[in-house]
């Protein structure tokens, strides 16, 4: 198997070896910062203390909150003038969370991205359009650092404006691009509005993160474009993208094991769950010198996928995000999650590319409703057949969640989408 990097072939030997050895001194780069030093000596770990990967648990963990709290600066680990750049998570409340990062880490993960892309079929011949916002967003510089690593033209589109993605592709000849998930469905769309066949863009790969996304949603984007999706997951606190990518294999996204370590926790008790079972995701980096984070609580839902992939890769694998623990919203006594209602709603061939949930209270109770959009060339069939698929819709929902929604079919492009991360919940019970 040809690899970007030696390291994806390490055995589990290798993999936790290395992981023991760069954490204890990631341990002592974290002591620089007054924060973990402090934290650490109540927990009494040094990096010496640190014998097995099993006293990783001894180690406090680090929550979004203590982040915000060290805001901007508190975390630095290195002297200010050794940071060369900073990102910011997109998390929409609150005072954010700001990441600097030296030369050495930039290059860390350009490398680390350069690998994802080599391992699903990119090389220097292809053209890359970046379809992501840049600034703040590690999705932009990040991926953009890894696809000029591997020597592609790379193309800093940025997000929105389809028009202008279009005819950049299209002049340019772009063969992967890294696309929302969201926005993907959007720019077909906007393709065949303009009488173009998306299966005629002469994309071959796209990289598909961000945000959660179904299986059902990531096979119409490959039949949309007749290309195939890869799933890329990455956070800002863990640098961005790059922290686990799918192989060609499509079956789980393999977590780069020699730069991080991951564990799946029960996020309640914050006691590992049994294996295969799904929890939270918590990371460690063990690669980053400017601001190093231990056990960090991602919210993020996911399982490890048992057994070794077909590729090979030792590195395990994470099922796709199922949702974030955050995300979760209860109606009528019933956790839901908004990718149920996706994953029903995507498997009818009728609705188009956006939906959104609303949570209301009429009064009497919790209500909830779906709309979601439908294909134009549907939207004017007569209404009986709409009634028909609402009513299939319902009653498939209804099998699922165990509620019965009101589900509203609207026309294409009629439901509000901003350029970044697709909002698909939105809670107005308390809003009066
Ligand atoms: P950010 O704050 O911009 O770094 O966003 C990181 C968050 O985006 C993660 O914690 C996840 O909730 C979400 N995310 C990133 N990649 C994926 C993915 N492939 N699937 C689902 N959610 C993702
Ligand atoms: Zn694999």
């Amino acid at each position: 198997m040809e690899v970007f990097d030696a390291a994806e072939l390490w055995s589990r030997e290798q993999l936790e070896q290395t992981q023991l050895t760069r954490l204890r001194s990631t341990v002592a780069q974290a002591r620089k910062c007054a924060f973990y030093r402090e934290r650490l000596d109540a927990a009494g770990i040094s990096s010496g203390s640190l014998h097995s990967l099993d006293d990783l648990r001894r180690i406090p963990f680090t929550t979004k909150q203590d982040l915000r709290s060290q805001y901007p600066t508190g975390l630095l680990c290195v002297p200010r003038s050794q940071i060369i750049r900073m990102h910011c998570s997109s998390g929409t409340t609150g005072s954010p969370v700001a990441i600097c990062h030296t030369q050495n880490d930039i290059n860390a993960w350009g490398d680390l991205m350069a690998r994802c892309m080599y391992m699903v079929g990119v090389r220097r011949d292809d053209v890359f359009q970046n379809m992501s916002g840049y600034g703040l967003f590690t999705g932009g510089l990040g991926i953009h650092y890894g696809a000029e690593r591997l020597g592609c033209m790379t193309i800093p589109a940025g997000a929105g404006n389809s028009r202008r993605q279009i005819k950049l592709a299209r002049d340019f000849g772009t063969t992967v691009a890294h696309i929302l998930p969201s926005y993907a469905l959007i720019l077909g769309e906007h393709l065949r509005q303009r009488g173009e066949d998306p299966r005629t863009f002469p994309l071959r790969i796209a990289l598909v993160g961000a945000e959660p996304y179904t299986e059902e949603f990531r096979r119409r984007i490959e039949g949309l474009f007749e290309m195939k999706a890869y799933n890329s997951y990455g956070l800002s606190e863990m640098n961005g993208p790059g922290v686990a990518f799918e192989c060609l294999a499509q079956d789980g996204m393999h977590i780069w094991e020699d730069a991080y370590i991951a564990e799946i926790v029960d996020p309640e008790s914050g006691q590992p769950v049994p294996e295969g079972e799904v929890g939270e995701l918590v990371m460690t980096c063990l690669c980053r010198q400017g601001m190093p984070i231990l056990r960090y609580r991602t919210r993020d839902l996911t399982r490890f996928l048992p057994g070794t992939c077909a590729c090979g890769r030792q590195h395990r694998r994470m099922d796709r995000i199922l949702g974030r623990a955050d995300d979760m919203f209860i109606i009528k006594g019933v956790n839901i999650y908004p990718m149920q209602i996706e994953q029903v709603i995507m498997t009818f061939g009728e609705v188009g590319q956006n939906y959104l949930i609303l949570l209301e209270n009429d009064g009497i109770g919790d209500v909830m409703r779906v709309q979601i959009e439908i294909r134009d060339e549907i939207f004017v069939e007569d209404m009986r057949a709409l009634q028909n698929l609402q009513k299939a819709i319902a009653q498939r929902l209804r099998d699922e969640i165990l509620i019965t929604p009101r589900v509203e079919l609207v026309q294409s492009n009629s439901l509000e989408r901003g350029e970044g991360k697709a909002v698909r919940v939105r809670d107005m019970r308390n809003k009066k």
